[in-house]
């Protein structure tokens, strides 16, 4: 686990994030024991969770900060990124490393 990001935090981070304030579920879908969602409605969710990361001026730092941790850890859109994505990307990272070694 890279934790070496965990102490480069930008000014702002816990105080200007796109997200704060947001409903919980917008992220991370519904809670324990509540109905499955959809594919269609996941979509259109991540879709809108998306947009909010696109116009955070902290993706890049709470990408890395979620690509920490490892694949089965992985939950909800953070960092301009679904779940799915971010683990897709993370297998790409060890290739990369394992490549480059
Ligand atoms: S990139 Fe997205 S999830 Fe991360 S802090 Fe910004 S709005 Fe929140």
């Amino acid at each position: 686990m890279r934790l070496l990001r965990l102490v480069d935090e930008p000014a702002g981070w816990h105080t200007e994030r796109a997200c704060l304030g947001t409903d919980i579920r917008l992220w991370f879908g519904p809670g324990e024991g509540e109905a499955d969602e959809p594919r269609a409605e996941r979509d259109k969710r991540e879709g809108i969770a998306k947009t909010y990361c696109a116009e955070c001026p902290f993706t890049a730092y709470c990408l890395e900060l979620e690509l920490a941790f490892p694949a089965y850890h992985q939950h909800g859109v953070r960092g301009g990124l679904t779940a799915d994505e971010r683990r897709a990307a993370l297998r790409q990272r060890r290739a990369a490393e394992r490549r480059a070694a």
